[in-house]
């Protein structure tokens, strides 16, 4: 695991000051790791009857989309307001200033489906929940979490405590 640990590189104060910026680029850089990753973050919901991967925008996507392959399962964009083009439903959240939305298509998601949401990284856990939200809003059954990494100071898991919630990296 340690490897794994070595592929993420800090950003100091990006995108703002103060923000310690997790960067994926250089574990999608090695082919190797990149598939352990994979592998590990897909292995617990291997038994699950995943039927959706969804996928938060931007970095989910690249994660989510060999799990899903790795899951059988089909993927799912979930996706900043304006970008899906057909019928979507929408879902607001709370930031720390201000309010945010995402996005999912309507038939993405068929009731009773048993969903896996994935993204990059859990740090307060809004953007996760919000995801959960909007699944569920359309009658998929979200039977957990799956993040690369995890800024545990942040304290997202507290957030998604009724929840499965598997992370590979910590970050204490
Ligand atoms: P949150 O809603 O606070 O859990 O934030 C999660 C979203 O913001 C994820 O989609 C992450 O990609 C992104 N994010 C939050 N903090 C960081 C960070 N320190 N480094 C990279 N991405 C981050």
């Amino acid at each position: 695991m340690q490897d794994l640990y070595h592929a993420i590189r800090d950003v100091p104060d990006f995108p703002k000051p103060g923000i310690v910026f997790k960067d994926i680029t250089p574990l999608l850089l090695d082919p190797a790791r990149f598939r352990r990753a994979i592998e590990l973050m897909a292995a617990p919901f291997r038994e699950s009857g995943v039927r959706r991967v969804v996928s938060i925008e931007s970095r989910g996507f690249l994660l989510g989309a060999p799990i899903a392959l790795l899951l059988d399962a089909g993927l799912v964009p979930i996706r900043k307001p304006g970008k899906l083009p057909a019928a979507r439903g929408r879902v607001e959240y709370a930031l720390e200033y201000g309010t945010d939305a995402l996005e999912m298509h309507r038939d993405a998601v068929n009731h009773g489906d048993d969903v896996l949401i994935v993204d990059d990284v859990l740090a307060t856990g809004g953007t996760a929940e919000a995801a959960a939200k909007l699944v569920r809003a359309h009658g998929g059954e979200v039977v957990g979490f799956t993040f690369l990494i995890e800024l545990e100071f942040l304290k997202g898991r507290d957030r998604l405590r009724n929840e499965r919630v598997e992370a590979l990296l910590h970050y204490a």
